[in-house]
């Protein structure tokens, strides 16, 4: 255990890891960025694997939890540097298959990445896989932020990695843990969201779609986790959350 990583689940045969390394930080706002790991029976899910200067450092821990060669699937929420920019590294370290929106795939040889063979790519609606004895939930999260967006929900953790959604611009990197009090929370999400985040509409999609599953962590790409009641208190604030083009008139 060092302070980049977070155990957020461990039965003894599923477990899953918060990473915490991060390529830039700046004077007076940290967007700390997260990395994610499901292991069940020494299998391996890699989720959203961040850029290519963090690559030496996130090997090295998630080689501590799972062998390398044993990682069956990477997932990428979407399309951004600090999510996928070292999908050419991982690649070529790793047998394992890249789980992406089709609208990404071809905008993956940007980073290098020519083995289009190895991307399991998903359609608008999403899907669900086996995972040892439970699945994993691909849920549609498009527009929050990007175009082709989806969120993962992991049946056995009860974890949903969210990307983007629930991220938070917090004002150092001693504040990087779970979120404590959500009422104060909201002032290092909102500003993110509102300018992030398509539409209400959009972020009351995704919102119904996951208050149909049973969720323990909300566990974004940036800034801290949502763990019990907050999971409930987040979702009810981005139920009604005005951004994006709810705010054309400030835009144009
Ligand atoms: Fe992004």
């Amino acid at each position: 255990m060092t302070d980049n990583e977070k155990i957020l689940y461990d039965d003894g045969t599923h477990k899953c890891v918060m990473f915490g390394f991060d390529d830039e930080s700046h004077e007076d706002s940290f967007l700390s960025v997260n990395q994610y790991l499901i292991v069940q029976n020494g299998s391996g899910v890699l989720v959203d694997p961040g850029s290519e200067a963090i690559f030496d450092d996130l090997y090295e821990a998630v080689s501590r939890h799972v062998e390398i060669e044993n990682i069956k699937f990477i997932f990428l929420s979407h399309q951004d540097p600090d999510v996928s920019g070292s999908i050419a590294q991982w690649a070529i370290s790793t047998k394992a298959k890249f789980i992406m929106s089709a609208l990404w795939v071809r905008f993956m040889s940007h980073y290098g990445f020519m083995e289009m063979s190895r991307i399991m790519s998903l359609a608008d609606h999403g899907a669900k896989l086996k995972f040892g004895n439970d699945y994993l939930k691909f849920v549609p999260a498009h527009f929050l932020h990007s175009p082709g967006n989806f969120t993962l929900y992991d049946s056995r953790s009860k974890i949903v990695f969210s990307g983007d959604i629930g991220a938070a611009v917090v004002t150092s990197p001693e504040d990087y843990k779970h979120v404590d009090n959500f009422e104060k929370h909201v002032e290092f999400l909102h500003g993110f969201h509102k300018r992030y985040m398509g539409s209400n509409k959009l972020c009351r999609a995704w919102v119904s779609h996951v208050q149909k599953l049973d969720v323990d962590i909300i566990a974004p790409q940036h800034g801290l986790i949502f763990e019990e009641k907050n999971v409930k208190l987040f979702l009810e604030w981005l139920n009604e959350l005005q951004c994006g083009s709810d705010f054309m008139s400030e835009l144009y």
